[in-house]
């Protein structure tokens, strides 16, 4: 029933290795017992990616950009079946899937197939006498690229298309927990990309993702994943000098001043801070509210996270799924539990796992949180969104800085002057101003401090996955 096989070079093979269960998140049933790629398929994998990279890189930017052109065609041609099948290893309303994410992955590839023809040096000229040099931006070699369980389809998009359209080979390796989008998107590549360019691994990060980062012919990790994966990027990378490119966590800052319009700061974080269940790097989980509109803010959103809805048996009344395990389910409880044993705490929506054998836990807002607290520091990647009161700006834009990580923010004023001094002195990647994670291909996407580096999206990210190169021509 479920494409259960890697591609490596142009053979679909099964791993080789021990079997992983993969569940269904909505019951905790099986899906499939999806075995793991052995060292030597991972091995076959980097060498068929090292094999056909000196063709592919040589490719016209042109040809490259057809590909990638006909691959977002197929992917849209496929988009009921990719949405039931992600929504069915994810847990996410299958509609969302469709009207939300499947769009996104299919403008992603459009978007680098045109980006792939406007690279260009930035300089050419005579800079030393009687010689003229030129920039070049060429590929890297072959990109191992280790994706999340939170977007499994759309992190393998942002992944695939700046690195193909650079002229890079890839082999990637989905969540051991959702890898049944991209093995069926494995049987669309095969058919439009030369054999070796794209190689799909699936297994364990502990396993296959180590075997990965350490493989010599890799010449640059992506991962999408936690801070302490990056770590282990980060020192794996050290043993052949690879190029990192790290998307890792967030706790984004929401800071709403007294002037904000309230409404829509009630939509948008029952919205934004709850969508995929807040498992989502740029979630609006962390709410710092002027002293004047606190106490209506904490009552509206209460209200309104309580209408939100999950685990209705009609999926398309769902406004979010469960989350992805029960490891992950405990794990929010527990952020939860912790920080409602505190005084000052309360615990206004939600608060409670949801019943039955599937992942659910209901959508909480945790008021009266305080800067230092574990549940405004740390980031629990679930439906849990905190409330903390501030005085004055200073305070609030401190308190928003006050953090590990740098992904995204957003500040909401109807002085727009307030919101653009605000935005200059927020330290992450991305602010929005009245608004929350819209995102779209032009703009880059991508953290500062434990956030990690490196731009999915945007020309930024076609930057990343080339390396500028300098040619000098000696006249005469
Ligand atoms: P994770 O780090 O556990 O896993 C991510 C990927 O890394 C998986 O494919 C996993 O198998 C692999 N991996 C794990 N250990 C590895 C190792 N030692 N060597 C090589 N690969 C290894 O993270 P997760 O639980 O899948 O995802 C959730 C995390 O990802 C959250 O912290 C979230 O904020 C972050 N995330 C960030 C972004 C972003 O754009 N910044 C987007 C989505 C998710």
């Amino acid at each position: 029933m479920f494409d259960h096989e890697m591609l490596i070079g142009s053979d679909f093979v099964a791993g080789a290795a021990a079997a992983e269960q993969v569940l269904n998140p909505k019951t905790g049933a099986l899906l499939i017992d999806l075995p793991e790629a052995s060292v030597e398929q991972v091995d076959a994998a980097v060498e068929a990616a090292s094999r056909a990279f000196t063709a592919w890189s040589r490719t016209t930017p042109a040809e490259r950009s057809r590909l990638l052109l006909k691959l977002a065609d197929a992917i849209e041609a496929a988009a009921e079946d990719f949405a039931t099948l992600e929504a069915l290893n994810c847990g996410k309303p299958r509609i969302r899937v469709l009207q939300d994410e499947i769009p996104a992955i299919a403008d992603c590839f459009r978007f680098f197939a045109g980006a792939a023809r406007t690279m260009h040096g930035a300089a050419s000229g005579e800079y030393v006498a009687n010689h003229t040099s030129m920039i070049r931006r060429d590929a890297i070699g072959v990109v191992a690229s280790i994706a999340p369980w939170n977007y499994p389809l759309m992190m393998a998009a942002w992944k695939l298309a700046p690195a193909l359209a650079g002229g890079n080979t890839v082999v990637i390796k989905p969540s051991e927990q959702t890898p049944l989008t991209l093995l069926r998107l494995a049987k669309i590549i095969a058919g439009i990309f030369p054999a070796g360019v794209v190689n799909v691994v699936t297994g364990r990060g502990q396993s296959v993702g180590n075997a990965l980062i350490h493989h010599p012919k890799v010449a640059m990790v992506s991962l999408t994943g936690d801070i302490g994966t990056g770590k282990k990027v980060l020192q794996a990378a050290t043993g052949t000098v690879k190029r990192t490119h790290l998307e890792l966590g967030g706790k984004a800052p929401v800071i709403v001043f007294d002037d904000a319009d309230l409404a829509s700061v009630v939509e948008g974080v029952k919205v934004f801070g709850y969508y995929n269940a807040g498992q989502d790097c740029t979630a609006a989980c962390r709410i710092y509210a002027g002293k004047k509109v606190y106490d209506k803010l904490v009552a509206d959103l209460s209200s309104a996270v309580k209408s939100l809805k999950f685990n209705q048996p009609n999926d398309d009344d769902n406004d979010l799924g469960p989350l992805i395990s029960a490891r992950q389910q405990q794990r929010v409880a527990a952020f939860v539990e912790r920080a409602a044993a505190q005084k000052h705490i309360e615990v206004t929506a939600g608060g409670r796992a949801g019943s039955g054998s599937g992942f659910f836990y209901e959508p909480t807002v945790v008021a009266g949180a305080l800067q230092a607290d574990e549940i405004v520091q740390r980031e629990v990647f679930g439906p849990v969104v905190s409330v903390t009161r501030f005085d004055d700006a200073d305070e609030a834009l401190r308190w928003a800085n006050d953090s590990e990580y740098g992904l995204a923010s957003s500040v909401w004023t109807q002085d727009i002057s307030r919101g653009m001094a605000a935005a200059a002195q927020l330290q992450y990647g991305c602010t929005w101003i009245n608004t929350h994670f819209v995102l779209t291909s032009e703009m880059p996407h991508g953290g500062l401090k434990s956030s990690g580096y490196g731009k999915d999206l945007s020309m930024y990210a076609l930057e990343d996955y080339t390396v500028a190169r300098h040619v000098m021509v000696k006249l005469g």
